[in-house]
Order: C-alpha cells, then sequence, then structure tokens
C-alpha cells in the first residue's frame, strides 16, 4: 500500500449536539484527546430524510441514496418488504441500486455495513446478510471473521469481561426503567446487551485485522449507541456509558494506525427522545386506518393487520413504519398514486390521517408537485414552509422532504410523527429514535483533521459526503508517493 490508508468508524445514531455534549462532559476522553493533539476537529452535515442508516449508508458508500425511503418499505413492483438488519432482504431488490456507482471502498474491507460498497473483503458481521452481489469470492462468513477472534485468549476474556458487564447494565437500566414507569422495549434491551458484548468487539477484531491485512479503505459501522438510544432514549445515562465503549473502541483502533493509516469518525444520524404511538392513542395507526377504509385490509407491516381477512379484502394497505416516518402503501398498485388519483377514490384519507393526534404532516405527489397535509389545510410546493420552521431549516427541510417525495419506493402518504412534550411521536415501540424530521436526527458530524481542509457545511444530504471522503481518500493515497 502506497501512501496512506483510510479508517472510516461509522458511530451510529450519534448527533453532532450529543458528541459535543459528550466531548464536554468527558464521556469520550479519548477522542477529545484527538482534538487536542491531532488537530482533529467536529464537521458538522446534514444527513438528509430519512434520517436512517441504510439511506445515509448508502449516500456515504456510493454517492447515491435514492430509492431509499426508509429503514423498510413496500417494493410494489416486486410485492416485497424490503428490510435491513436480521432478516435483510435488501438482497432481493439489489439489483436496481448502485449501477453505475464509484463506492468509497471500492478494493478495502467494508465490516458490518448494509451493502458491499465494492469492497474486496466484506466481513459479514451482522447488521446483514452481505452475500447478495455476486461478489461470494471475496466475502468471508461471519464465522471466519468469528472463529479466530474467538480463538485468541485474550479476546474471549475481553468479551466475556464486557459480556458481563454490560449484561448487568443493560438489566439495571431496565428494571430502573421498568420501576419508574418508562417503557425501553424488552427486544431492544436484549439486542443491546448482545451487540455490545459480542458484535462490537468482533467488528473491532476486523477492523485491526483488516488494517494488518492492509486493505484501504476499510469502513465499518458500529451500532451499540444506536441500539442503547432506541431502549432507553438517546439522553439515557446508560448511554452515555456505552458512548465509553465507542470512544475506547475508536482509541484501540487509532493506535493500530501506526503511520500507515488515517482515521475518519463519522456518524449517519442522531437520535431524539421519542413516545410511542401506542402510548398517545388508544387506537393503533393501523387500526385508524382501516377505519377509513372499509373492505381493506390494512397491515401494518412489523405489527398488527385490521380490517377483514385476506380472502374477504377488497384491497390492501400496507404500512412500514421506521421510527417517526410512515410510509402508507395501496399494496395491490404496481405504481405510486398520484394525490390527485388518492383523493378521487378516497376522498377525505390523507386529511384524517393529517389530523390524527400525534402526526404532524403528510406528504403527497402529485404529478411534479410536492403536497402537503398540515394544520387542517392542504399546502404545495413553498407555502409549506413557515410550517416547516419549527423542524429545520425551512428551505433545507423543503428540498430534503421533496427528493424523498421524488422517490417511486416512498408511500403513497408519507406521515411524518408530531412533537408533544418535546418528544417525537414514533410509529416504533421505541423510547429514542430518528428517521423523521426535527431536532438532532437529521444532525450527524464528520470527525476529521482541519489539515485536511474537509468543507461539509453545503452538505445537505449523506450523497453529498461521498465526493468529500472519497477525494480524501484518494490524497491520503497519493500522499508520500
Ligand atoms: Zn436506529
Amino acid at each position: 500500500m502506497a501512501g496512506r490508508g483510510l479508517v472510516v468508524i461509522h458511530v451510529d445514531g450519534l448527533g453532532a449536539d450529543s458528541l459535543e455534549q459528550a466531548l464536554r462532559e468527558g464521556d469520550m476522553p479519548f477522542t477529545k484527546s484527538l482534538m487536542e493533539t491531532e488537530g482533529y476537529e467536529v464537521h458538522r452535515y446534514q444527513c438528509g430524510i430519512p434520517s436512517t442508516t441504510p439511506f445515509v449508508q448508502a449516500g456515504i458508500l456510493y454517492g447515491d441514496n435514492s430509492e431509499i425511503p426508509s429503514f423498510r418499505w413496500w417494493d410494489r413492483e416486486q410485492q416485497l418488504l424490503v428490510q435491513f438488519g436480521a432478516g435483510s432482504t435488501f438482497k432481493k431488490v439489489a439489483g436496481k441500486y448502485f449501477q453505475g456507482c464509484h463506492p468509497l471502498t471500492q478494493d478495502g474491507a467494508a465490516i458490518a455495513v448494509c451493502y458491499p460498497a465494492g469492497a474486496a473483503e466484506t466481513f459479514g458481521i451482522a447488521y446483514q446478510d452481505r452475500r447478495y452481489s455476486g461478489q461470494e469470492e471475496g466475502s468471508r462468513s461471519a464465522w471466519r471473521v468469528v472463529l479466530p477472534y474467538l480463538a485468541n485468549p485474550l479476546n474471549l476474556l475481553d468479551l466475556v469481561w464486557h459480556g458481563l458487564d454490560s449484561i448487568a447494565q443493560t438489566v439495571r437500566a431496565y428494571s430502573r426503567d421498568r420501576l419508574s414507569g418508562r417503557i425501553a422495549a424488552g427486544t431492544y434491551a436484549v439486542t443491546d446487551v448482545l451487540e455490545e458484548m459480542f458484535v462490537h468487539h468482533v467488528t473491532r477484531h476486523a477492523v485491526t485485522r483488516a488494517m494488518r491485512e492492509g486493505y484501504s479503505p476499510i469502513y465499518a459501522g458500529f451500532y451499540a449507541f444506536d441500539e442503547t438510544g432506541h431502549a432507553f432514549g438517546p439522553n439515557d445515562p446508560y448511554a452515555m456509558r456505552i458512548l465509553r465503549h465507542v470512544d475506547d473502541t475508536i482509541r484501540k483502533i487509532a493506535r493500530a494506525r501506526q503511520d500507515r493509516y488515517e482515521l475518519v469518525v463519522l456518524s449517519d444520524h442522531g437520535q431524539i427522545d421519542t413516545v410511542p404511538f401506542s402510548r398517545i392513542s388508544r387506537v393503533a395507526f393501523g387500526e385508524l386506518v382501516a377505519g377509513w377504509l372499509p373492505g381493506y385490509r390494512v397491515q401494518e407491516m412489523k405489527g398488527k393487520a385490521f380490517g377483514p381477512s385476506k380472502e374477504r379484502a377488497t384491497g390492501r394497505v400496507n404500512i412500514t413504519n421506521s421510527g417517526g416516518l410512515s410510509h402508507l402503501y395501496f399494496a395491490d398498485r404496481a405504481k405510486r398514486l398520484t394525490y390527485s388519483e388518492l383523493t378521487a377514490q378516497f376522498p377525505g384519507l390523507a386529511a384524517n390521517i393529517a389530523a390524527i393526534d400525534g402526526v404532524a404532516l403528510v406528504m403527497a405527489r402529485d404529478g411534479d408537485s410536492d403536497v402537503f397535509l398540515i394544520g387542517g389545510q392542504e399546502l404545495r410546493g413553498d407555502a409549506i414552509k413557515p410550517a416547516l420552521a419549527p423542524y429545520d431549516d425551512p428551505d433545507i427541510l423543503l428540498r430534503q422532504l421533496s427528493r424523498l417525495n421524488s422517490f417511486h419506493m416512498s408511500g403513497d402518504l408519507v406521515v411524518f410523527g408530531a412533537f408533544k412534550e418535546g418528544r417525537q411521536v414514533n410509529f416504533e415501540n421505541q423510547a429514542g429514535g430518528h428517521g423523521s424530521i426535527g431536532g438532532e436526527q437529521a444532525h450527524p458530524f464528520v470527525l476529521a483533521k482541519r489539515a485536511w481542509g474537509l468543507d461539509t457545511s453545503a452538505v445537505q444530504g449523506a450523497h453529498e459526503l461521498h465526493p468529500i471522503l472519497s477525494r480524501l481518500r484518494d490524497s491520503l493515497r497519493m500522499a508520500g508517493k
């Protein structure tokens, strides 16, 4: 390897404000020392809408995240629920994506990421099933990384120690929240433990191994903070404890750089405190929709179905919820409905949904124009701007929303949760969330050396970060030649 290699650590779900708070309060001492001794600085950027990992990571890795409308969505052409994480089905639609792109990690190593991203080595660790792009030759299954990791007694000791510690911590945080009447979704608490004690450590092991083997660039995703934020809220003391583990991981990877690699730490989106829709409404979101669509079977894709049975239903609606964002699809259709078609066939439906307590905004598409339903009004294009001001810079936010609304994969209606008592209404049962608009969720960061002169101030979508990081990769590679 000539010049210097690039290692990118992706810390999932850590917003720029939370990073700066953690630095101030001493929760990330090593990261702070990077700033003080190596001239690192925090570059803020805007990830775009939806503020969710598959959208942002596609933008960073490929420079193209169009047609990724959420963490999960309904593919009308293939009549398929596309989702990531355990049971990822993205591989079934992957052929439609990233044609002609130049991936950031071309010929490098992609570790625990959503996509193979042109990497020569994709260490298959959690988060996704990586075997889909015809690159099976080069990719290692999880066990090929996990077994050598476990064969080292020091790794085992580290794992057991951190594992026991994080189980104890999680149980403590979970029971405390239960006692105080807060939720914290049980499944998330369990994922936390597994995530923290296993995947995190194995991912770190894979990074140092890829460095030893000389791969560049190396891009690795660490998801423990995001998982903890979902379970307990991003500002929970336990989430701050997890940040210390993340900081420790940054330290260990930074130490392994020697003078062969340079390090960038970035996040994909932030998180905000949320209140589940089920807490503010006795009637489920899907059940409300079913009430306005007699004869239709309404399926919340990660939840219950409402209305008549499959056999007796005259039509199907699929709802895909991701954090504070929900897409609603008339599932029998091969194409997205225009707003005119929708209102002709189902008058009042969009307005009824917009009027739900807990819903802030409903978005639809009419030809080339964006239609918004908010506060009993139907607004088109720029007329929505004043209503967007409480969420973010209205000019930028409108552009971001309009881009999401241009995707064929978006729902016939796109629904955004409201803010209640300083917390966002979330369509999933989580204490912290993202994917929607407002607050820190759309404001992540890149931590990079000042000397590299990165300018992310104009980045209003993660796909605009791709050329900046690609240029850095190339200039490091050329350095010293
Ligand atoms: Zn998340």
